[in-house]
């Protein structure tokens, strides 16, 4: 007789960064299910109280902007201090402005590597001091296949996303030793605000139906769809078995096929 062992979480609490909606909530969801106690923030505290509600007692809903060095540190001094260590970081907060090359600011360069780079690098600096102290936690970063190719009309959002990577493989190098793993996970399309507000865009700039402009999105995915964000989350809940310790360094594609990493 096999023995079927329920998968369990190694680390038992978990921080997830934009839990409030999309591939976040799903993330927090899955984490939930799988018996972590969950952190769930957003940019306002009332969303990310909801949504901790929503997955029943003893989470926690903070307000935590990642743009904002204070808002991150009292965020986890808070969190801290209810649920002690935090042994799962799930740098998932992100934006995906888009423009021209030659439209493209110094706003909109700040605001995507604000938000998608130096927030991950942020959140990364508050949790990772416990983690090594503790022996063991996991850090996973929500970059993107924009993280691992280029797409055009997204220089800033792609270049904030390859930093991600970089990131994650220069620490989880540094810190292999410690017990810490850390991953990105590379979302393709996925059915979420940010692809809705993709497919907005361009109908308004082309005067394509909206089907004609998903259609765009999802041709480029070999399954001819858009990603779930549950299929993130299953990604992310991976990374976080015990069974998953001597996966480090690594950026996980979720995208059908798009695009083909090892
Ligand atoms: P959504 O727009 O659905 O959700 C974004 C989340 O990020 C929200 O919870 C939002 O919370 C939070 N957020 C935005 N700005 C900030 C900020 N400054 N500080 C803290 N939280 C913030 O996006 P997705 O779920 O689609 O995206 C999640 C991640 O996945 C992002 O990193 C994105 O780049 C990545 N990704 C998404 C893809 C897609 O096609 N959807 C493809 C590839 C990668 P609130 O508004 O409550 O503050």
């Amino acid at each position: 007789m096999i023995a079927r062992p329920q998968p369990v979480l190694a680390p038992r609490t978990a921080l997830v960064t934009g839990g409030t909606r999309g591939i976040g909530a799903a993330i927090a969801v899955r984490l939930a299910e799988g018996g972590a106690r969950v952190v769930i923030t957003g940019r306002q505290a009332a969303a990310a109280q909801a949504a901790a509600a929503s997955l029943g007692g003893g989470m926690l809903g903070l307000a935590l902007d990642v743009t904002d060095e204070a808002s991150v540190s009292a965020a986890f001094a808070h969190a801290r201090e209810h649920l002690g260590q935090i042994d799962i970081l799930v740098n998932n907060a992100g934006q995906a402005g888009s423009a021209a090359f030659t439209r493209t600011g110094t706003d909109l360069w700040q605001q995507m590597l604000a938000v998608n780079l130096t927030g991950t690098f942020l959140c990364i600096r508050e949790a990772l001091p416990g983690m090594m102290k503790a022996g063991t936690g996991r850090i996973i970063n929500i970059a993107s296949t924009a993280g691992l190719t280029g797409y055009p009309y997204v220089c800033a959002y792609t270049a904030a996303k390859h930093g991600v990577i970089g990131l994650t493989r220069a620490l989880a190098l540094e810190v292999a030793r410690t017990g810490v793993t850390v991953n990105a996970v590379c979302p393709g399309y996925t059915d979420t605000d940010i692809v809705r507000d993709a497919v907005s865009n361009i109908m308004a700039k082309t005067g394509r139906t909206q089907a004609e402009a998903l259609a765009s999105l999802t041709a480029s995915n070999p399954q001819g769809r858009l990603v779930k964000p549950e299929e993130v989350a299953g990604a992310v809940f991976w990374l976080c078995l015990e069974s998953s310790a001597s996966v480090t360094g690594q950026a996980i594609a979720v995208a059908g096929g798009e695009v083909l990493t090892g």
